[in-house]
Parts: structure tokens; sequence; C-alpha cells
């Protein structure tokens, strides 16, 4: 897409709307508010690149915001990860912020609403609240404590604070409207106790902030200008926009506006359920490659600017919608495709030997290291009379569609010489051990004979025996072989992983240049697919994950 073509999207048409009504440009700000109880994954990638892109668009802050209000889940480990995660994809917040920091505001103004018959503790049970809460179409039924006097509830909201009170035993609630159509604004909860330790704050509050009463109340505090967040919020907003009146205190007045959430095919994207296939064992930590969490395609061998792009074409939209993951996929095989160097590797190797090649001898040959990047330069790699080539480029005998190796025809072997099969030995049980063939030394690539401009119908990657290094090669695909695993209503989401999501292969052999990689350093192996060292490799113990195919074998699948 280019630049002028690019159209505004329904958040920035609200923007320039604001802005021709009179919102001083200066006065734009955004923030990223995740809850620090799990890893990003790449929906939040959406929000991210929404708000830190409106960010650059109209050179404006951008705080990243911890909505750190539930201690049972959030974790200081999580807080690490997800800035990690924002740095990766290159995105600089302008303030570190905690929802937390505010919780001596909220309670001040808590005890406002209450002065002003706003707000009022409810000693009855959460089974008794829901109960009276009424459906869209029938009126809820008010709290016998609805109207006591407003000392008894700062009296209780006091006491509930220092942890006089067991868990549940009461909420503070918002004075609204029992018989609002909006459920919201049936007098939600604004406080619950809480015995729990925060990550932050230790032990010094017994209670917490609902959502509700914190969101829209940190975006007032830092005068936030657009708080956007995902369409399941929208029926809050009325909501959002009742606590800012109680507590306004003059300035800007966010508005909250809603985007539909990022879904993609064959995986699960909830938070609840990510934590849940790490805590079971399914995948091997937040970070497993199958993961679409950032650290999980971080390792998987995505690069920040892939997932930017892939956000950018898969857009901003106001309805849900799923997007194909093969426009993921699509996103970092583009890039890779640019800045990844070309290196041979051998994932089922068989042993091939030149019969006319001179015993001993070493040549080095000069490949290639990227045809996309004329300043990748070149390398140089081994060649010798024994060789690893994959098992599946040759066949004894092959139909005239079958462009790789067979007995009788040639193929050309990359960087290298046209070879022709002689013959192959097999062991005791039928199987191939060696192919035998023979070389044409005037066909050398590059050398610029007339042999080695000769047209052959097939070319195939391979390795030296002497001089390739041992690997473990981890395949990996996709984490579920359904569509949509979660949108099941009578089947567990875990009921349809994919049983070959990983593939570890010990036997491959790759070119020698390799040893160098460093863990996080992306190739293409020819013809294979792009790869990446894993955190787990070294040049003692090479380790790579598969990226991605060098195509789409998914959607030929399907058909
Ligand atoms: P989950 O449902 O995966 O647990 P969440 O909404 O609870 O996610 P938060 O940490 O609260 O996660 O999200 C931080 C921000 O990222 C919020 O503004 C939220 O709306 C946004 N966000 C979360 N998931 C998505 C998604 N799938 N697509 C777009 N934005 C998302
Ligand atoms: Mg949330």
């Amino acid at each position: 897409m280019s630049e002028e073509k690019k159209s505004l999207n329904f958040i920035e048409q609200i923007i320039e709307e604001d802005l021709k009504n009179g919102l001083p440009q200066e006065k734009l700000r955004f923030r990223f508010p995740p809850e620090p109880n799990g890893y990003l994954h790449i929906g939040h990638a959406a929000s991210i690149c929404l708000n830190f892109g409106l960010g650059k668009k109209y050179n404006a802050p951008v705080n990243l915001r911890f909505d750190d209000t539930n201690p049972a889940a959030e974790e200081q480990e999580y807080v690490d990860a997800i800035k990690k995660d924002i740095a990766w994809l290159g995105f600089q917040w302008d303030k570190e912020l905690y929802a937390s920091d505010y919780f001596d505001k909220l309670y001040e103004w808590a005890i406002k609403m209450i002065k002003e018959g706003k707000a009022y503790v409810d000693e009855q049970s959460q089974d008794e609240i829901n109960k009276q809460k009424g459906t869209p179409t029938e009126p809820g039924i008010e709290s016998p404590y609805r109207n006591r006097p407003a000392q008894e509830s700062l009296d209780l909201l006091e006491r509930m604070r220092k942890g006089e009170f067991d868990e549940g035993a009461m909420v503070l609630r918002a004075k609204i409207d029992m018989a609002s159509p909006n459920m919201h604004m049936r007098d939600p909860i604004m406080y619950r106790i809480l015995h729990k330790a925060h990550h932050r704050t230790g032990d010094q509050w017994k209670i917490y902030p609902m959502y509700d009463w914190t969101h829209g109340q940190s975006d007032y505090l830092e005068q936030v200008s657009h708080s956007l967040c995902t369409l399941e919020f929208k029926p809050h907003r009325p909501l959002y926009e009742w606590f800012l009146e109680q507590v306004y205190e003059g300035g800007l007045k966010p508005k909250q506006r809603e985007f539909a959430r990022r879904n993609l095919s064959y995986t699960v994207m909830s938070k609840r359920k990510l934590l849940q296939l790490v805590e079971e064992g399914v995948v091997n930590g937040w970070d497993d490659p199958r993961m679409p969490t950032i650290s999980g395609l971080r390792r998987r061998g995505y690069t920040p600017e892939s997932i930017v792009k892939f956000s950018e074409l898969a857009g901003i939209s106001k309805r849900e919608n799923v997007t194909d993951v093969a426009l993921l996929e699509y996103a970092v095989r583009e890039h890779l495709n640019k800045i990844a160097p070309r290196r041979m590797a051998v994932l089922n190797p068989v042993k091939l030997i030149i019969d006319n090649y001179p015993e001993g001898k070493t040549e080095y040959l000069k490949a290639e290291n990227n045809p996309e990047d004329e300043n990748a330069g070149y390398r140089e790699i081994p060649f010798a009379k024994e060789l690893y080539i994959e098992r599946d480029d040759f066949k004894e005998q092959a139909n005239r569609k079958f462009f790789r190796l067979t007995l009788g025809k040639e193929v050309r072997l990359k960087n290298a010489y046209i070879i022709k099969g002689e013959s192959v030995v097999k062991d005791n049980d039928g199987n191939i051990t060696e192919i035998h063939v023979t070389y044409d030394p005037k066909s050398k690539s590059g050398s610029g004979t007339e042999e080695s401009k000769r047209k052959v119908k097939g070319t195939l990657h391979w390795v030296t025996v002497e001089h390739s290094i041992p690997a473990e090669i981890r395949i990996y695909d996709r984490l579920f072989s359904d569509e949509a695993p979660d949108g099941h209503k009578d089947k567990d989401f875990k009921e349809f992983l994919n049983p070959d999501s990983l593939k570890i292969d010990k036997k491959a052999r790759l070119e020698p240049s390799l040893k160098d990689a460093k863990p996080g350093e992306r190739f293409q192996f020819t013809r294979l697919g792009y790869f990446v060292a894993d955190n787990e490799h070294t040049s003692e113990n090479p380790v790579f994950n598969r990226t991605v195919t060098l195509r789409d074998t998914w959607s030929k699948k399907k058909k």
C-alpha cells in the first residue's frame, strides 16, 4: 500500500473530526493499557500498532499504562515481558504508568461520591446481588442497603480497606439506576475486598477497584484524549462517561471509542486459554514458537517489521471478524525473503557419491548470500566427492514430472556442477544407502563455459559429508488443526490441537558456516523455508526452528 493511497481508518476519521471541531492537536494523547496477567499476543499487537501508530502520525505521546487492579492474576514477570515485547516491536512509550498509582486518588473520589449520595456499601453476597440484577427487559431490584446513610457507608468502606472484613462480605456500589436498560448502569460494583498482596502496593490495600471504576479515571488523570478499546466495552461507554462526570475537576474529558478485536484463524487468543496451555504443559512456555504470543512469534523467527506489517494489512475494523493466519505468514515470508541470508541444509540426508570426482579434493565454491539483496555479498562453501542430499530428492524410477534426481537423468547441484544418476547401493532391507553419480567438470556454476549455462530441469541443495555439521531442527506447524478451535459450543478448544505441531529432526546436516549463527539469527534454508537459530542454539549443539515454509502449503491442503 502506498502512502497516498492509504485512506483513513475510522478511528483516524474520528480524530480528524475532533481536530476540526476545535480539539488542539497538542492535546492528543493515547495509551496502551495491558493487564499484567499474561504475555502479549498478536491481538495486542493490533492495539499497540493502532495506538503507537496514532502517536507517530499526530506526534502525540502514548503512555504504557498497566491496568493492575487484580492482584490475584498479576505478576512482575508479566510487566517485564510486556515492556520487552513492545520495545522489540519498535515502539517507545512516553510514560510508564500504573493504575495502582491512582489507588489513593480513586479512594478519595469514592468517598466524595458516597458523601454526595452516589455510592453505597452493599452487605449482600455476590449471589444476591446477581439475582437482583434483572434482565435487559426487566428492571432490577434495589438493594436494601441502597439508601443507607452516607456515614455508614463511609465507616464500612474505611474498615473494608483496613481488612476488617472477609472477602465477599460487602462491596462498594455506584448508585445509578436499577431500571436502566443498560445492565452496566444497574449500580455497578466499584470496590471488592481482596486479601491479596499486590505486585506494587504490597499489603497496603485490602480492597481493589473494579475495571470500570479504574480505567476511565486513569484516562482522565493522564488526560488521554482518545481511549481506544475493543468492542466488548461499547456497552460500558455510558458508565465510563457517568463516572467521569462524578469525578470531573476540569481539563479534557477522554473519549472512549471501540474497534473490533483481532482474531486469528487456527489459534486461540484469550490470555486465559493461553495460560491454560502453558500451565498444562501443552506448550513449552509462553514463548513456545507455536504460541500466538509476541514472544512465541519472536522465538519462531518472526521479525518485528513483519508483525507491524501484518497489523497494517489486516487493518482496524468496526465489526468482529477473523483474520486468516496465512496473512501473517505472508507478511513474514515477504520480509524474510528480503533480509534472510540463504544457506544450505539437508534435513533428511542420503549419501551421494560422485564417482568421477577426485578423492580427497575440496573445492571452495562461491555462493550468493541473498539474490534479493545486492549488498549481501557471497560466501564460500566446500564441495567434495561425498555429499548429502535430501532423500526425497531422489527416485530410482520416476515419471517425467519428477524434476529431481533419478537414474540416467541430469540435475544441477546448487552453486556447483551438473550431475547424472548412475546407480544405487541398498541395505538388506532395500533402503538406499548411497546414490552414485557422475559429474560434468566443465559445468561449474558461474564459470562462464557453455556447459555451465546448460539448462537442466532441477536444482538440488546439498552439503558435504566431511564439512557439514549435525543439527537439531524443530519443524513447527500450526498449534490447532481447526480454523476456529474455540468456536465449538460443545467441545473444548484443546480437542482441536494439531498432533503434528512439532516434529523434531535430529538427522539434519548444515553447511559449516551455520556454526557461527547466533540465537535469533534468521536464514532461508534453500528450498526448505525460513529458519531461526533457537534460544537454546550453541555452536556445539545447533538448534534451528522453522519459521515458515517458502510457500503456503496449508491453502493447498484445504483444496
Ligand atoms: P485477553 O482477552 O486476550 O485476555 P485482554 O483484553 O484481557 O485480552 P488486556 O491486557 O486487557 O487484555 O488488553 C490490553 C489492550 O489490548 C486493551 O486495550 C485491549 O482492548 C487490547 N486487546 C486485547 N486483545 C486484543 C485483540 N485480540 N485485538 C485487539 N486488541 C486487543
Ligand atoms: Mg482485559
